[in-house]
């Protein structure tokens, strides 16, 4: 039975021998090079990678010691990072994925305060309330008229006063444990939500320390009426946000019920129809939504840091 296939092979021809060496030294070669080629770093994982970079542009790495720079939480709630920087993971809520909050600052005042709750109740919307201490103490009915109305209380500092607040960690904590206990005395309830007078853009490394330690957390804003910026026309006011939507799927509105900003009261139903028509909701302030904050503080080093 084996004769005829020796038989066979005899009869190959020598340069059919040739081609199939040609072909089995041409496999093993391509088999080197893709073998080879596996070992070495993927061209595909690089771009991938460099796409994750691309999508999170807020990771900088400009700090000299090389500490990453993360100005915000995580989608995991896991805290902001930089050098010296230490601050708890936190559970946030699932938000709608158009949301607006409506935040208002340095009240109460009677001039605007009672206004604003009243175009907030015929809307059916909820705000936030960043109050100061010193007007609380002159308007505590105005404070219990918006926490009744269902509004979120935020605590805007006692003072205001930019002067000693930012003298150092320290004076702006008790500034603010000090409306902390005012705003106990009055509702009970011990709001944890503040807002830095000016923003945060004022704070270093040692003031998110000092607030998360006595778990307190800042939020700033990504749109502005910018009605602290003179006396504008309501027209101005709806253009100032209507200029700012773009396509941000959350949004952190800052106004103001200071006396003289009665224009910001009677622009805010035709801010809120505009919000409407474009498929936000309206939400509330609260240690359960992702805070939005200003990158600066965290690139400037404390003295603890
Ligand atoms: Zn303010």
């Amino acid at each position: 039975m084996a004769t005829p296939k020796i038989k066979e092979l005899e009869k190959i021809p020598n340069h059919s021998i040739g081609i199939i060496s040609l072909i089995v030294i041409l496999t093993i070669g391509i088999t080197v090079i893709i073998a080879s080629h596996k070992l070495a770093p993927s061209p595909v994982k690089t771009m991938s990678s460099s796409h994750l970079n691309q999508t999170q542009p807020t990771i900088a790495t400009t700090d000299p010691t090389k500490t990453p720079i993360r100005p915000t939480y995580d989608s995991k709630g896991n805290p902001p990072t930089a050098l010296g920087l230490v601050m708890k993971t936190r559970a946030f809520d699932t938000e709608p994925s158009k949301v607006v909050y409506i935040t208002i600052d340095d009240g109460p005042y009677p001039q605007n305060t009672p206004h604003l709750l009243d175009v907030l109740k015929n809307e059916n919307v909820k705000a936030t309330f960043f109050d100061v201490g010193k007007q609380i103490e002159k308007y505590p009915w105005l404070l219990k008229a918006e926490y009744e109305q269902g509004h979120s209380i935020g605590n805007h500092t006692y003072s205001h006063d930019y002067n000693s607040l930012y003298k150092s960690p320290d004076t702006f904590l008790a500034d603010i444990q000090k409306n902390d206990n005012l705003i106990f005395s009055l509702l009970g309830i011990h709001t944890k939500i503040i807002r830095a007078p000016g923003g945060t853009s004022c704070f270093n490394i040692d003031y998110y320390n000092s607030l998360d330690a006595n778990d307190y957390m800042a939020f700033d804003w990504n749109m502005d009426t910018k009605d602290t910026e003179g006396e504008l026309s309501i027209q101005q006011i709806v253009g100032n946000v209507d200029k700012q939507i773009g396509h941000k799927h959350k949004v952190i509105l800052l106004m103001h019920d200071l006396p003289n900003k009665s224009s910001s009261a009677n622009a805010l139903p035709l801010i809120i129809s505009h919000l409407k028509e474009k498929g936000y909701s309206f939400g509330t302030l609260s240690p359960k939504i992702m805070p939005i904050t200003f990158p600066e503080g965290f690139y400037k080093a404390g003295a603890h840091s």
